[in-house]
Order: C-alpha cells, then structure tokens, then sequence
C-alpha cells in the first residue's frame, strides 16, 4: 500500500480537504469509495480511474445516492 493524497473539493459545502485513498503501487483499474467532508461531514462519493497506481481521474459527486 501506498499513501496516495488527493485533495477534493466538497459535493456539499465547497470547502477543499484531503483524503488518502491508499490504493496498491501496481493497481490499474476503477476505485470507489466513500469518504466523509471533514469540513460539513457529509459523504462524498469518489471515483477514481487508476492506471499503475497513478490516479488519472477523480470525480466527487453525492454519497447519499
Ligand atoms: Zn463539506
């Protein structure tokens, strides 16, 4: 496992905070994952698009769905 720190924009409140999405170095694939705003602590969907570990896309969109 490997730290891997992206900085997101909040769905909801718009503030910007961090989240470690831990991927493997040597994953390539698509990632989905919950995580919760540190700033309004409502969940954020994140998609990523992963390609050897390296994060090619990131989308935020609405957890509750
Ligand atoms: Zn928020």
């Amino acid at each position: 496992m490997v730290s891997n720190e992206q900085t997101i924009t909040c769905h909801f409140c718009f503030e910007t905070f961090e989240i470690d999405l831990g991927i493997d170095q040597n994953f390539s694939g698509h990632n989905t994952e919950i995580f919760d705003c540190e700033v309004c602590c409502n969940p954020n969907k994140i998609d990523t698009e992963i390609y050897d570990g390296e994060v090619n896309s990131l989308t935020v969109s609405d957890g509750n769905e």
